[in-house]
């Protein structure tokens, strides 16, 4: 087992640490594991049922995030190559996933940091992997709206590409808050400028304001843009071209038309990145911080406006 399996589990509903396993007295039951998983979820603040992850019946974002290429061969294999290729968004991040890990560790070497959300995503340190699907590195099933882990447990935790998947962005980030060690840091990347993705598991878009409102218990240490505006056209424009019908295989295709003619767009957020009128169309935005005492108000708050 891993290093992650020693740690603390708490019930989800309750918050409490497991007296024995995975028992919770105050529920009194036992939660169940799949796949040696735990599966920690307060199905009473959650689209997600335990009963789904022991059927196999469970939410299918695992598979969708490897994009596994191993059972596909030919032309299929080929298709699925140039997708990803050319899905893939321009290089031009100032400060990312990484880079906060970095300053976590810099600060804290044996940090313990919380992944929510975590996909296929591997970090450097001592981190607890958590998500609503199997992953390669994920540690239990958990919904961010009730972490199952007691509070002061983190000394970071990270989110990328999570928050518009919620359905109460707010709790989850009063959760993230909970499970934070004083000082504690967060670091999220969440979309603004970006279409319908993950089908029905999508809920919400913030502008740099609003995603700067969701962590005003933090205090800022860096924050931008996560994706330029040449990322939102480009995306939009697939996105267009697509809905012109709604028959999977042209869709498919018009895909294909999408991303090779929207490719010069990257080049777009080379040159409007630096600029402060990027925040207006962005894809979407980071924020990196450490807990602290005081909100920032609301009032504040709009001298923290970065726009045209
Ligand atoms: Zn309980």
């Amino acid at each position: 087992m891993n290093q992650a399996s020693v740690r603390t589990f708490a019930c989800p509903v309750h918050k409490t640490a497991f007296v024995d396993g995975l028992f919770c007295p105050s529920c009194n039951k036992a939660y169940p594991e799949a796949n040696g998983i735990p599966v920690l979820i307060n199905e009473a603040n959650s689209v997600f049922l335990i009963s789904d992850y022991l059927t196999k019946k469970a939410y299918g974002g695992a598979s969708s995030y490897a994009g596994s290429l191993d059972n596909i061969t030919g032309l299929r294999k080929i298709y699925r190559r140039a997708m990803r290729y050319l899905s893939e968004s321009a290089p031009m991040k100032e400060f990312s996933i990484n880079d906060a890990v970095e300053a976590v560790l810099s600060a804290k070497a044996d940090a313990e940091i919380l992944v929510i959300g975590a996909g296929d995503t591997s970090i450097r340190g001592n981190a607890t992997y958590t998500d609503v699907a199997f992953g390669a590195n994920v540690h239990c099933i958990a919904d961010a709206h009730d972490l199952p882990f007691p509070e002061r447990s983190f000394d970071a935790c990270i989110a990328v590409a999570v928050l518009e998947h919620v359905a109460a962005p707010y709790r989850c980030v009063d959760e993230i808050m909970r499970v934070l060690r004083p000082g504690g840091y967060v670091y999220a990347e969440t979309p603004f400028m970006q279409p319908v993705h993950m089908g029905a598991y999508d809920f919400t878009r913030f502008t740099y304001l609003g995603h700067r409102r969701l962590f005003r218990y933090f205090e800022e240490i860096h924050s931008g843009i996560s994706g330029g505006p040449g990322t939102s056209a480009g995306q939009l424009i697939r996105y267009a071209l697509t809905s012109v019908s709604d028959k999977p295989s042209i869709k498919k295709w018009l895909k294909l038309v999408g991303l090779v003619s929207t490719v010069p767009f990257r080049w777009l957020d080379k040159i409007s990145d630096s600029n402060i009128s990027a925040y207006d169309s962005a894809s979407g935005f980071y924020f990196f911080g450490t807990l602290s005492q005081e909100p920032i108000s609301d009032r504040q708050l709009l001298g923290y406006f970065r726009g045209g």
